[in-house]
């Protein structure tokens, strides 16, 4: 019954401050404030409101919120997706950039094509001519002759160079050419159709027919 009156009274306060109350309703109220500090405080509070909301221009009230700034909808946007770019998992995001794509063409790639198996390789020796020429190969013996991967650097830029393989007798046999790239590294494959078992070793030529580089297999 206590908190009943308790909550009646509270309610009733705001009529009490503003002032509608007949007088025996006032003297009801001023009698449980008179032995109820909670109420009381809930008064003062209340008056602290009223107050407020005394002085407040009337017509203020009707005035429309002050509209954000059309930019920062798009800032904060913007944002978002920049905390949720850095929270995703790299498979998560959409295949939007060129990175992506070409992330996924290699792995497709790689899954359509996957590395032959590996292939033999051996080292043999050059041995360059002339200076400033270095330079080193490998062969590889296919089916259909040999593969020769050289590379090198010290070959004059823009001159042409042809080379050979070389077999028995005097057999020569085009393996393809390449131009020089100076001081820069050159790294070149040469195909032949003789084979390992005839090749004896390679040359490479330049423009003038002169002999640069040797290999002996
Ligand atoms: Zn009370």
């Amino acid at each position: 019954m206590i908190e009943d009156t308790h909550r009646a009274l509270r309610e009733a306060l705001g009529a009490y401050l503003s002032g509608q109350l007949t007088d025996p309703e006032r003297e009801q109220i001023d009698a449980h404030l008179a032995g109820c500090a909670p109420c009381r405080d809930e008064l003062t509070a209340l008056s602290t409101v009223a107050q407020r909301l005394s002085t407040a221009d009337p017509d203020q009230f009707g005035a429309p919120a002050p509209a954000p700034p059309p930019e920062l909808a798009d800032a904060v946007l913007a944002r978002v997706r920049a905390e949720r770019r850095r929270r995703a998992p790299v498979w998560a995001l959409p295949v939007t950039s060129a990175a992506a794509a070409a992330v996924l063409g290699i792995a497709l790639g790689w899954q359509l094509h996957p590395d032959p198996p590996a292939v033999p390789l051996e080292n043999v020796t050059v041995q360059a001519t002339g200076q400033p020429i270095q330079a080193a190969a490998q062969l590889v013996p296919h089916t259909w002759g040999v593969e020769i991967k050289l590379t090198g650097s010290g070959f004059e830029p823009g001159r042409t160079y042809r080379v050979m393989i070389t077999g028995p007798g005097d057999q020569r046999v085009p393996a393809g050419e390449f131009i020089g790239t100076g001081p820069a590294e050159m790294r070149c494959n040469l195909n032949s159709s003789i084979l390992r078992t005839n090749a004896t070793g390679f040359q490479v030529i330049d423009a003038d027919d002169q002999v640069v580089l040797t290999s002996r297999f």
